[in-house]
């Protein structure tokens, strides 16, 4: 059946220019943990490189990988093998470099990521003292526009409080650690990782060769599937299981700083799936409609599946964008809306299924892909037409002029402002309880203190 590739093809192309799901992982991350017992109790930790971390732990690391590597043969519908040469075995004699690059090529994570020791505040809190770190000496894709991060070093043996760790670690992934992976990306190491050529996106572009490892479409309609089986190369699930069980050897190992630290990056792909523009091709689509555009569109007639492509992309980015702005905001002005107290709020992070490793996938992205509609619906309610429902406009590229939220402060009416802020305040709801129902799981299987 052909009826879909193309059209799944063109969704995917407005990936290249937005592969982040929240604006901002660590900010909602702060708010998400700050009460959280275990994370505001819990002991500072010794900063440790990552370089001390695996020569410590090397022969525990080597037997953990291999277990990864079962793990993920049984339980990931779609997984190619690491290729042997790849997989980690513990050298004492080699330096530690080398160490450091074999692990990273191991865990199949760009081999350049640098791991650097830094943290990124709270911008609740009064800014640190001293200078903020260049860009590239963190993060190895280029500076977005209109984003400001300010990463602040760190020292080996210093304390840091297990908050600041896990919040910042929760944007880590974002940063370049899952850049260039595909054979037909521009690297020397996506030809040999054994992934295969990139299912969807541009290979040329840096973050959209991200995106098969931020996004996961595990609940659309199996005639998706049938048509177009591409979109089941995804690796959320991959990654989330190898930094958690990574979080789990390193607690249970006396590093305390790389608990947190992989805790927190295993968190971020949970929360990208919260996203309903993660977790769903098409949100708020139905897949007669997608056939419908994509059949018309094979007639010759193109237009409604260029449009649904660049429509999509537009909701996405304003969805983001205003999220983010609100929440940076509230942050300035110390300020608690209904995001912060959602995000905080611990009432129904029981009522979800006991943490497994198939959580993600069953209760995360499963939630987050019923909710489609409604934030469509939001977003198309209260954001001027020219930004979500005119394909003639491209949001992307003007999104860092465009100011969004005085705009629809201005021009929306206040129950559709209404709409929208609970709408967002119940997705940052489902990224609170989630993140922390992850959290409990690794801390349970770390032996560590729940309180
Ligand atoms: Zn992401």
């Amino acid at each position: 059946m052909k009826i879909l590739p193309s059209l799944l093809i063109l969704v995917f192309g407005w990936v290249a220019q937005s592969a982040m799901a929240w604006g901002d992982h660590r900010l909602p991350s702060y708010r998400a943990f700050e009460r959280m017992p275990e994370v505001a109790q819990a002991a500072p930790v010794k900063v440790e490189s990552l370089q001390e971390f695996l020569r410590a732990e090397e022969p525990a690391i080597e037997k953990l990988l291999l277990q990864q590597e079962a793990w993920a043969a049984a339980n990931l519908t779609y997984y190619p093998a690491l290729p042997a040469a790849l997989a980690f075995k513990a050298n004492p004699s080699r330096d530690e470099e080398a160490r450091k690059k074999a692990f990273q090529m191991a865990l199949r994570v760009a081999p350049n990521y640098p791991f650097a020791l830094y943290f990124q505040p709270d911008p609740r809190m009064p800014r640190p003292a001293g200078a903020a770190l260049p860009h590239a000496s963190v993060n190895t894709l280029p500076v977005s526009a209109g984003v400001a991060f300010s990463y602040f070093p760190l020292k080996a043996n210093e304390s840091i409080d297990a908050l600041s760790v896990l919040a910042t670690a929760s944007e880590e992934p974002d940063n370049g650690v899952d850049i260039n992976l595909w054979s037909d990306n521009p690297s020397e190491w996506g030809k040999v990782m054994g992934f295969g050529s990139q299912p969807f996106g541009n290979p040329s572009l840096p973050y959209s060769s991200q995106s098969p490892f931020h996004m996961g479409f595990y609940h659309e309609s199996p005639v998706v599937y049938q048509a177009a089986g591409f979109v089941t190369r995804t690796f959320p699930l991959l990654r989330q299981h190898q930094f958690a069980t990574l979080s789990i050897l390193a607690f249970r190992t006396g590093h305390p700083y790389w608990g947190w630290r992989f805790a927190g990056m295993a968190m971020h792909y949970l929360q990208d799936l919260t996203q309903p523009f993660h977790a769903s091709l098409s949100p708020g689509d139905g897949v007669t409609k997608m056939i419908g555009i994509n059949v018309l569109a094979m007639a010759g007639l193109p237009k409604w599946k260029d449009d649904l492509v660049i429509l999509l992309s537009n909701r996405h980015l304003a969805l983001e964008s205003y999220q983010a702005t609100a929440m940076r905001r509230n942050a300035v002005l110390q300020r608690d809306s209904s995001l912060e107290l959602s995000l905080r709020s611990m009432d129904r992070d029981g009522t979800y299924p006991a943490w497994s490793d198939t959580y993600v996938r069953d209760v995360v992205s499963a939630q987050a892909a019923a909710k489609g509609a409604t934030i469509v619906q939001a977003i198309l309610g209260s954001m001027p037409k020219a930004y979500v429902s005119d394909p003639q406009f491209d949001f992307g590229p003007q999104s860092s002029t465009i100011a969004l939220n005085d705009e629809v402060e201005q021009s929306a009416s206040s129950g559709s402002k209404q709409h929208l802020e609970s709408a967002i305040a119940e997705l940052l709801g489902n990224f609170g309880a989630h993140s922390r129902n992850a959290l409990r799981g690794i801390l349970k299987a770390s032996h560590q203190p729940l309180r």
